[in-house]
């Protein structure tokens, strides 16, 4: 499954909006709204960031396309691939449903860490 915007270490979102991801899926299934970022307001370390990102589940063959894409490295393919769901609707993952929170993100690099030490 793939899973954007990650959070940066510094708590920003890693994507910056640009729909490389987009153009380069070859179901059509991601949607990248951007918009500016403001210094009041402020998502990513770029210009513009995704105001809406949204992923439709149904369409997606796990190609892996948009994350070979992306130039921020926000976008990651995860293991899990066997979904299912009788609502339609519930497999668009929206941003909200994909971004991984700083904290998470932080122990799974850890965890990740200690395991290539043993
Ligand atoms: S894995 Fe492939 S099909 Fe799925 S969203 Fe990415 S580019 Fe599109
Ligand atoms: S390619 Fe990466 S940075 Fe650009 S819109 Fe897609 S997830 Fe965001």
């Amino acid at each position: 499954m793939a899973a954007p915007p990650a959070a940066a270490r510094n708590g920003l979102e890693r994507c910056i909006g640009c729909s490389l991801c987009a153009a380069a899926c070859p179901a059509r299934c991601l949607r990248v709204v951007p918009a500016a970022n403001t210094e009041e307001n402020r998502h990513s370390p770029g210009e513009r960031y995704a105001e809406v990102y949204e992923i439709n589940l149904l369409r997606c063959i796990f190609c892996g396309y948009c994350e070979e894409a992306c130039p921020t490295n926000a976008m990651v393919l995860r293991e899990t691939f066997e979904l299912a769901d009788s609502i339609p609707e519930d497999m668009i993952f929206t941003k909200e449903r994909l971004t991984v929170p700083l904290s998470r993100a932080l122990e799974e690099a850890e965890a990740v860490r200690i395991r290539n030490l043993s």
